[in-house]
């Protein structure tokens, strides 16, 4: 019998990325036990109806055979006007390949900027997929530790030392899972990295919509920075479209040409009737984006308010995207820990920082993806739990 090929064997390392409590936390909740999820970036909502009417009208108008391989050229065009606007750049549909997803755009863009065995850095804590991602390309993810002292903010001096013989960096602002926005200090600072170890920038901007403090900068929008910087976007989160697989990378257009050659060989392109309902879905404009990141602001007010000054618990403001980081270490606990009797003891699952990267060790990632009334009902229990911790 063959035995399948050592890449796809080590794809995620020794970790379970903090599945098994995920896993764990479903199969209560199949047995009946009133467990609250706050794990995954999955809205409480769906995706809204006029989106899927278009879909629907799309599908049966006939765009259900094959598509455009780079995407359809309305939504490449109304994407590259996006990121125009956001960018400070005057891209067309030459800069822009629509993709599966986020994810398939992060697995393309790595796959573009590194050859096997290239050091691909990315800053701890992590999106869980991008150790595994950056190996899937044959590359070695070197993670660059940022302190929950400084917010989170990317360590520049430690970044400058691991740029030495990298190929790309990986970045994501507003962040998964720590909530940062990073400042224009560090952006300048990433840039000048950049540009002095001639690396490419893969800029995971998957939650530009979702900011409550500062504003989002893409790093693309810096001087000379638009040569160099992939950036990656996707309709999940700003419109709740999980589930639909839309995305895109943005970038310079000779190598969008060849990540296109890459998609003919990989994914070949994404559903038509997708397509048409994702650039209905733009058409829609910013205030239908805002009704979407509404819940998460009102959601992250409620859980730092609750929790100000606590004596056990301390959160990391969140400046953006759907997710609390809570800092546990006054409790003695790692976050695999805290998380794992959380979820005994008062039915709550939260995901341990330990999944996105040892940098998060000591906290967790509060999701903020239940009905507010729900929410405040767990966050009513995690705060009991850790009080009860003490006593
Ligand atoms: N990047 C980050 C930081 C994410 O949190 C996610 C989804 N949780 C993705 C990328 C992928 O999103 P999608 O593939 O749904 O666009």
């Amino acid at each position: 019998m063959p035995s399948p090929s050592q890449r796809i064997a080590t794809l995620t390392g020794d970790g379970d990325d903090g599945w098994s409590l995920f896993y764990r936390a479903r199969a209560m909740k199949a047995a009946g036990m009133d467990v609250l999820e706050l794990t995954i970036g999955e809205h409480d909502i769906g995706t809204n109806p006029a989106i899927l009417d278009e879909m629907h009208r799309a599908a049966k108008a006939g765009h259900t055979g094959y598509a455009a391989v780079p995407g359809v050229a309305a939504l490449r065009a109304a994407v590259a006007a996006r990121l125009s606007a956001q960018h400070g750049q005057s891209y067309t549909s030459d800069n822009v390949l629509i993709v599966p997803g986020g994810q398939a755009g992060l697995f393309a863009a790595h796959h573009a900027a590194c050859d096997p065995g290239d050091h691909a850095l990315m800053i701890d804590p992590y999106y869980a997929t991008y150790p595994g991602t950056i190996r899937a390309v044959g590359a070695l993810p070197v993670a660059v530790a940022a302190r929950s002292e400084d917010g989170f903010q990317p360590d520049l001096a430690a970044l400058a030392k691991a740029a030495v013989g990298a190929g790309s960096l990986l970045i994501n602002s507003p962040n998964n899972p720590t909530g940062v926005v990073y400042s224009a200090a560090s952006l300048a600072g990433i840039a000048a990295i950049a540009e002095a170890h001639d690396l490419w920038v893969i800029s995971d901007e998957v939650y530009d919509s979702q900011v409550w403090q500062g504003q989002h900068r893409p790093i693309a929008s810096l001087p000379g920075m638009a040569a160099r910087t992939l950036t990656i976007g996707s309709l999940s989160k700003s419109h709740a479209m999980t589930g639909s697989r839309l995305g895109w990378v943005c970038g310079p257009a000779d190598v969008i040409a060849q990540m296109i050659t890459l998609a003919t060989h990989t994914t070949y392109g994404v559903p038509g009737y997708i397509q048409e309902a994702g650039l209905f879905a733009l058409a829609m404009g910013p205030a239908a984006e805002a009704a979407v990141a509404a819940p998460f602001k009102r959601r992250r007010d409620l859980l730092l308010g609750r929790i100000t000054g606590h004596k056990v618990l301390r959160a990391i403001p969140p400046e953006g995207a759907m997710y609390v980081m809570l800092d546990i270490r006054a409790t003695g606990l790692s976050g695999d820990d805290f998380a794992a009797r959380l979820l005994d003891a008062a039915h709550v699952a939260v995901m341990p920082g330990e999944s996105f990267g040892q940098a998060a060790a000591g906290h967790v990632r509060v999701a903020l993806t239940l009905p507010d009334d729900l929410f405040a009902e767990a966050v009513d229990r995690l705060i009991g739990f850790a009080e009860g911790l003490l006593a």
